[in-house]
């Protein structure tokens, strides 16, 4: 009999942890505590308690190409950055082609998860769930957490001194829908990452004023790259990352300021933070510059307290506002968990951010319990495909001191490079993760053979964009369809954008052709010296 693996979560997460599953022989049983698929994407006025919630705008900040299952590229006609209708789109035409909907339990919460009685020697779990007011108890072969890390709203009151006495209206950003409910206000939003940024530019479009308070600045990055081409397509290469260990951090930083800094310079937009660019995750927001230049949004520094009717910053000037809105983030836990893993402070102790290290039995996995540089999606994915391949004692985990040492090293490591703050406790970059995930399963590119055997594709998979799809060309799970879609990935990129006909102009179309082949020969000829 297959054995069985309770998934907890219909979101992004969960979908490919079903199929994860079925690839590997092992029998599904999706829990989702809504009535649909899709969790944070599907977007409602009023989400059901315990899934996360978007607004009514949002566009996603990773781009078609890189956010997608290996095995199952965007459709060529969908926008680089999709809107949350037409990601759930493709989440649905994902479900349909892998006949997912079937494994999965709707209107069914897990509420509790604890080892089997036996689990020494199975390694089995016992997890009680709830449907329509009634409890049922049953017993799963391993468990693969995917309940996702932004439903939590984490809104820190206690550091703002006579927000009780406020008499505006205050919310977290997770209950921000539209902005019609600030038309013509003065409205504070608290919070410069990507929810704060984005609910600035949105209000301020009728809102008197914006102004958007942050205690240390922002990067801004936009969304639209070089040459139009989405950022994370342009940045995220293997060649790249090469060049990136290479380089001191202080030189990578100093490279990557200068550049955002041509496009504005954010010591004059009152943006510029004390730490360096990548010592912060990144807020991506092309309308921000544009808002802060119209002065629709004014930047000011954190509130030191309210008052009854306005807000008293640190620089000590003083804004009378309407509403706050707290774009301060999210809060994760495992409450039908408790017994194993234990939630401080937004860190958690799991090996490479999946498996709890003091299990007598590997058979308990979190999914897409991670903030990468980078789409979560395809991250989840191969996550699945690791943790199935151990349920399954086809891969194992180191001893345990081996495993212990690993988050030792990694959270060290973050601590030394990223601004001490709540949101970056499980921060990764998106190729060396992805690579060592890989590694686990056997299924990491082998640059030097693909030189060798197919050079075409060995020049897409070091030079163009480090898509899902490299994940699919070898070792278990290997895809036939893996070359044909790197080999087109720039096709699927620009096709959406190709709505009326232009003639291309003959040097812009030569002149990348003939960069590719100045890299091709540099990597030659470092390979022929190599060898
Ligand atoms: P979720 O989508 O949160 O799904 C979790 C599911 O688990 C939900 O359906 C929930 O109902 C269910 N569930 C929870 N607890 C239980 C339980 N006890 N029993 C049964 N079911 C349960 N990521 C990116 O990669 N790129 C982006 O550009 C990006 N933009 C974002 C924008 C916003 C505004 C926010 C808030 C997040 C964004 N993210 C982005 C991160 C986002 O979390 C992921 O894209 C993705 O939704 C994670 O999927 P998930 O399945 O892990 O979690
Ligand atoms: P976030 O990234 O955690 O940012 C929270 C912000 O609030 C930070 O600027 C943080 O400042 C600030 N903050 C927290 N506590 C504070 C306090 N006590 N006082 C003052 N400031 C405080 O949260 P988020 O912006 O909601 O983003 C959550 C996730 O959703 C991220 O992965 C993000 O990329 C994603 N997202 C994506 C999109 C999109 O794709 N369009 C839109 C929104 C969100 P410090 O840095 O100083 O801690």
């Amino acid at each position: 009999m297959a054995r069985r693996v309770a998934v907890i979560g219909g979101g992004s997460s969960g979908l490919c942890a079903i199929k994860a599953c079925l690839d590997e022989g092992l029998e599904p049983v999706c829990f989702e505590r809504s009535r649909d698929i899709g969790g944070l994407w599907r977007f409602e006025e009023q989400p059901e308690e315990g899934r996360a919630s978007i607004y009514r705008s949002v566009i996603i900040n990773t781009s078609k190409e890189m956010m997608c299952f290996s095995d199952f590229p965007i459709p060529d006609d969908f926008p680089n950055y999709m809107h949350h209708s037409k990601i759930m789109e493709y989440f649905r035409m994902y479900a349909r082609r892998f006949d997912l909907l079937r494994h999965i339990r709707f209107g069914t919460s897990v509420c509790r998860v604890s080892k089997s009685p036996d689990f020494a020697t199975t390694g089995r779990w016992e997890v009680v769930t709830e449907s329509e007011g009634k409890q049922q108890s049953d017993v799963f072969d391993a468990v693969l957490v995917c309940t996702g890390h932004h439903t939590d709203a984490h809104l820190p009151l206690h550091a703002f001194p006579g927000i009780e006495k406020f008499k505006g209206r205050y919310l977290h950003s997770r209950d921000y829908k539209d902005p019609q409910d600030f038309r013509d206000k003065r409205v504070v939003i608290i919070g410069i990452g990507n929810s704060g940024s984005d609910l600035a530019v949105e209000i301020s479009q009728t809102a008197k004023q914006v102004f958007l308070s942050t205690r240390r600045g922002a990067w801004i990055f936009n969304r639209v790259g070089q040459q139009g081409y989405p950022i994370d397509i342009v940045f995220t290469t293997r060649l790249k990352a090469l060049m990136q260990q290479l380089l001191t951090s202080s030189m990578a930083s100093g490279f990557a300021e200068r550049q955002l800094n041509m496009r504005f310079d954010h010591a004059h937009y009152g943006l510029k933070p004390k730490h360096r660019v990548f010592d912060q995750h990144p807020t991506v927001n092309d309308d921000l510059p544009n808002r802060i230049i119209s002065g629709r949004v004014r930047v000011k520094p954190n509130i030191q307290e309210f008052t009854e009717t306005s807000a008293i910053f640190e620089d000590g000037t003083r804004e009378d506002v309407d509403a706050v809105v707290f774009a301060t983030g999210y809060s994760f836990s495992f409450p039908f968990l408790e017994e194993c893993v234990k939630v401080v402070e937004n860190q958690v102790s799991l090996y490479k951010y999946v498996f709890p290290v003091d299990l007598e039995k590997p058979t308990l996995a979190f999914i897409g319990f991670i903030q990468p540089l980078g789409a979560i999606m395809p991250i989840s994915e191969l996550q699945c495909r690791w943790a199935t391949r151990v349920f399954k004692g086809l891969s194992t985990l180191p001893p345990r001191h081996a495993m212990e040492a690993d988050i030792k090293h990694k959270k060290e490591e973050m601590a030394k490079r990223y601004v001490a703050s709540r949101r970056h406790t499980i921060q990764v970059d998106y190729i060396p993760y992805m690579d060592e995930l890989a590694c686990q399963l056997g299924v990491k590119p082998n640059l030097p053979l693909l030189f060798l055997t197919d050079p075409p594709l060995a020049l897409e998979v070091l030079l163009g964009p480090c898509t899902p799809y490299q994940y699919r060309l070898r070792g278990p799970g290997a895809w036939r369809g893996a070359r044909a879609a790197i080999l087109t990935q720039r096709q699927r990129v620009l096709q959406p954008l190709q709505t009326r006909p232009v003639e291309e102009n003959s040097s812009a179309s030569v002149l990348p052709l003939l960069r590719k082949l100045a890299v091709a020969v540099a990597v030659f000829a470092v390979i022929f010296l190599l060898l």
